[in-house]
C-alpha cells in the first residue's frame, strides 16, 4: 500500500466517523481500530505514518508476528478472534491492549486460571451473539448479563471493559440495525458495572453502530485496499 493511498483511506474514514458520532453527540468520542489480518506489517507501518495507532488481528500467531515486526512502533494491539485454549498462553504473553472475543464463561474461566499462573490480568471484552447466528461465536443476549457478572465474581485477572458483537448477517438495514440496539441495551446495564466499550462496526456498517451507540469500531478492508 502507497502512503498517499492509506492517508486518503484513513481520512475518509475518519471524515465518516467523525460525521456520524456528532449525529450522536459531540460528547460522543469512537475509537477506530484497523483490522490488518489480510494485510502485512508494511502496509500497517505505512497507515500508522498516516496517523493510524490502534491494530487488531484475529489470529494469535499473526498477532505475535506482526506485533514483534513493529515491536519499534508506539502501536497497540488488540485480538478480535475465536481464541483456541492451547493458544491462551502465547496470547498472555503478547500484552493485548484489549481482547474483544471473550465468547463463554467455559473461556473465561481457562483464561483466568492461566492468567492467574502467569500473575497478570487481561483487560477482554464479552463477546454477544445478538443476532443468534450458529456460525457466530458469544453468548447469547439473554445470558449476557448474567455471564458477565459471574465473570467479574469469579476471574478477578480478567478485567472486562464492556462488550463486542458482530453485525447480523444481512442486506437488511433494519435487522442489522436490530443486532446492534440489541447489544446496546445490554451494554447500557453493564455500564454500573464499569462497561466501557460498546465494539460494534465494521467497514460495511459502521455508520449504522455508531448511530446505534457504539463507541469502538473495527475496520479491516476499506482501511487496508
Ligand atoms: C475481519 C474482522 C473485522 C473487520 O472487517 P472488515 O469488514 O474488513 O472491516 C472486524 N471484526 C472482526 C471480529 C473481524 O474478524
Amino acid at each position: 500500500m502507497e502512503k498517499q493511498i492509506a492517508v486518503k483511506n484513513l481520512d475518509n474514514l475518519i471524515t465518516k466517523v467523525e460525521a456520524a458520532r456528532l449525529r450522536v453527540s459531540e460528547h460522543h468520542i469512537v475509537k477506530i481500530i484497523g483490522i490488518s489480518k489480510y494485510s502485512e506489517a508494511s502496509d500497517i507501518a505505512t497507515l500508522y505514518s498516516a496517523g493510524q495507532r490502534a491494530f487488531g488481528e484475529n489470529k494469535v500467531q499473526d498477532l505475535k508476528t506482526k506485533s514483534e515486526e513493529l515491536d519499534e512502533l508506539p502501536l497497540e494491539w488488540h485480538f478480535v478472534g475465536r481464541l483456541q485454549k492451547n493458544k491462551i498462553n502465547n496470547l498472555i504473553d503478547l500484552k493485548p491492549t484489549l481482547v474483544h472475543s471473550l465468547d463463554s464463561l467455559d473461556l473465561a474461566e481457562e483464561l483466568n486460571k492461566k492468567l492467574e499462573a502467569k500473575n497478570r490480568t487481561m483487560a477482554c471484552l464479552l463477546q454477544i451473539n445478538s443476532s443468534h447466528e450458529d456460525s457466530k461465536a458469544g453468548v447469547l443476549p439473554e445470558e449476557a448479563i448474567e455471564i458477565y457478572k459471574q465473570i467479574l465474581d469469579s476471574c478477578p485477572n480478567i478485567k472486562l471493559k464492556g462488550l463486542m458483537s458482530i453485525g447480523a448477517h444481512s442486506q437488511d438495514r433494519d435487522i442489522i440495525k436490530k443486532s446492534f440496539i440489541t447489544t446496546k441495551n445490554i451494554y447500557d446495564k453493564l455500564v454500573p458495572f464499569g462497561a466501557k466499550y460498546c465494539s460494534m462496526g465494521m467497514s460495511s456498517d459502521f455508520e449504522l453502530a455508531i448511530s446505534s451507540g457504539s463507541n469502538m469500531i473495527r475496520v479491516g478492508s476499506s482501511l487496508f485496499k
